[in-house]
């Protein structure tokens, strides 16, 4: 549980932010204190090393002034170390010769730290660990006395532990500060963040509290940081299709209800009469064929909505293949070749193309175009169908963006440019009194539309009322290896 809840801390842009602050200011704490702390450490030392050199230059040359010795050690060094902060600077007199016999011993010189017949390099600093105290040490060679001088060695001591330990409390206390500089600049960047993840905690509140029926809502950009807004404008174009969308689904769902319930009611109605009293054989006959017949077109609607849920599932699986669509014109027009011979309409071919998609639903594309522009020709008429290849426009004039075109030219009444925007629309209708007269549920350009957004395609219709109609499927080529295989 514990570890839970630390674990999903872990992963809040908070809690990233706040360790991103505490690691920067670690660096930049421990960088700055480590510069203060040679500095001071630096110059401290360096003062030392300038006060025993200056105390040994001024020794060496007492001890080369005088020519009584026993004075000279007795008396006036214990009484020059006196003045010179005795305590902290310590002095020891050898004889070169022999056992290195001492000459003169300052009282508190540290012997434990000091041999006497090693050689101490110049300038060293050494902890005498036995009293925990610190020493720069000194030791030169130097001459006592003035006409028969005697070689010596001296030694200085110079007491650093006030140093030592006043470095040490400075590194305490920096270490201190940069904890506590870190631990602020942590909640100080935790602070930063929650204030700057506010305005995306109110959009969150802003799109829970959207629901089905207030889907019209938009977000203000202008309201937000300019950091929100490609975000806000991304969500209120979500919306926007969200709400075309679910219209759609809306008038489609009460469209739905309205195409099926006037037919069984009508079925119904027929039947319940039909119950009423006894009838001939013929009188049952006569209603069942028209019951029959509406019955037939019933389950063409529902399979024309089938087609369209399976266009819509993402589970759909295309076999698209290399289609030449000269042949599956032919193949339409003896199918519609009847319908067509009825109202004496002129069907004619050009041109050939080869496309690239599922040949049954690329039938059942052009099948409803054909369809509907034998349908909405007036006798005598004429129906062209020209097939051939294009630059695909949208993607640039490129040859390699070929597209193979399908355009049904019909002199039929056409469409007024109000309807225009309308007629891929599911269950859309041109509502006029021809529209009443001639057969359909509005379904098959929707279905056109479906197949075509499904291929990648697209369909475009030119048409002007009294002046025909033009519709071009557009279907993508086949791929270079598909067509060499
Ligand atoms: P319908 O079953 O009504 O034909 P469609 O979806 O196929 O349904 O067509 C929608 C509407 O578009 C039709 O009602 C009709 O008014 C109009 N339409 C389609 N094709 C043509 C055409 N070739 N000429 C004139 N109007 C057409």
């Amino acid at each position: 549980m514990f570890w839970t809840r630390i674990h999903r801390l872990s992963q809040t842009i908070t809690a990233r932010m706040a360790l991103s602050f505490a690691v920067a200011s670690a660096c930049i704490l421990l960088v700055l204190s480590y510069g203060l702390y040679s500095l001071v450490n630096g110059q401290l030392t360096k003062d030392d090393r300038d006060v025993l050199a200056d105390a040994v230059s001024l020794l060496t040359i007492t001890l080369r002034e005088q020519d009584n010795n026993q004075f000279l050690l007795n008396r006036r060094l214990p009484e020059e170390l006196n003045a010179f902060h005795f305590n902290r600077y310590q002095v020891r007199l050898l004889a070169k010769s022999g056992q290195h016999r001492v000459l003169f011993q300052s009282l508190h010189f540290p012997t434990a730290l000091i041999s006497r017949f090693g050689t101490t390099p110049l300038g060293r600093e050494e902890t005498c660990q036995k009293q925990g105290r610190t020493y720069l040490i000194l030791q030169v060679q130097g001459l006592l006395g003035d006409h028969n001088p005697q070689p010596i060695l001296i030694q200085t001591a110079l007491e650093t532990t006030a140093r030592v330990n006043t470095l040490l409390r400075l590194k305490n206390s920096l270490i201190q500060l940069v904890c506590i500089g870190v631990f602020l600049f942590s909640v100080l960047g935790m602070i930063v963040v929650r204030l700057g993840l506010r305005p995306l905690r109110q959009f969150s509140h802003r799109i829970q509290g959207i629901r089905m029926d207030s889907l019209d809502a938009r977000i203000n950009i202008k309201d937000w940081p300019s950091e929100l807004g490609p975000l806000a404008d991304s969500f209120n174009r979500l919306l926007g299709q969200l709400e075309k969308d679910v219209d759609q689904l809306t008038r489609f769902s009460g469209d739905l209800a309205h195409e099926l319930r006037t037919p069984i009611t009508n079925l119904r109605v027929e039947t319940e009469v039909l119950l009423e009293k006894a009838r001939t054989v013929e009188e049952y006959r006569a209603v069942l064929e028209g019951n029959l017949i509406e019955l037939e077109r019933l389950s063409k609607v529902i399979d024309r909505i089938l087609l369209l849920a399976k266009m819509d599932s993402p589970q759909l699986a295309l076999e698209m293949t290399p289609c030449q669509m000269a042949p599956l014109v032919s193949k339409l027009f003896d199918f519609y070749a009847l319908l067509a011979e009825e109202k004496e309409i002129n069907l004619s071919l050009t041109g050939d193309c080869l496309i690239f998609g599922d040949e049954p639903l690329v039938e059942q594309a052009v099948g409803n175009i054909l369809s509907n522009a034998i349908k909405y020709t007036p006798p005598k008429g004429h129906v062209r169908v020209r097939l051939f290849q294009e630059a695909n426009q949208a993607q640039g004039l490129n040859q390699d963006n070929l597209q193979g075109v399908v355009c049904v030219q019909d002199d039929g009444p056409g469409i007024s440019p109000e309807h225009l925007p309308h007629i891929f629309e599911r269950f859309y209708r041109v509502d006029s009194s021809r529209s009443q007269i001639i057969a359909g549920d509005g379904l098959g350009l929707a279905i056109v539309k479906a197949i075509m957004d499904v291929h990648d395609g697209d369909v475009v219709v030119h048409s002007e009322s009294g002046q025909g109609s033009d519709f071009r499927l557009c279907f993508p080529t086949p791929p270079v290896e598909s067509v060499t295989h």
